[in-house]
């Protein structure tokens, strides 16, 4: 399936849609979920056109890669849960009940979670 331009992030990445930023550089942009799960649930999504961790796996370039990766640690740092710890999720596709189809992961923390799948 072809990426979807109308999705929400991709209208938060063109500044159609405010999002309260956490953090951004050249290929990355971290902001707070609408909806937090926890006290700290900020999300991190790539400036590229991914749906998801597969495509993103397959088709970024290395410099990407290390951006996104290397944001969770900048990000967790920014919000003071390095030391505390935090999860971090990625849902993909159908089975994960993804809902918004570009590549994010949700960075959890603030209080301790509770189990890895409630189902
Ligand atoms: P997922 O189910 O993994 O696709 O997660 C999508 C996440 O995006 C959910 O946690 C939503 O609360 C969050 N979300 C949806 N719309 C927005 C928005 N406009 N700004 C920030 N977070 C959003």
């Amino acid at each position: 399936m072809a990426y979807d331009r109308e999705n929400i992030f991709a209208k938060i990445l063109r500044g159609e849609i405010p999002c309260e930023i956490v953090y951004e550089d050249d290929h990355v942009l971290a902001f707070e979920d609408i909806n937090p799960q926890a006290p700290v649930h900020v999300l991190i999504i790539p400036k590229g056109a991914y749906q998801n961790m597969t495509e993103f796996g397959r088709k970024a370039s290395a410099e990407e890669k290390t951006a996104f990766i290397e944001a969770i640690g900048t990000v967790v740092n920014l919000k003071r849960i390095d030391k505390t710890g935090y999860r971090t999720i990625v849902n993909n596709g159908e089975d994960s009940l993804q809902e918004v189809p570009h590549l994010h992961v949700h960075v959890l923390g603030g209080r301790r979670l509770g189990a890895l799948l409630s189902t």
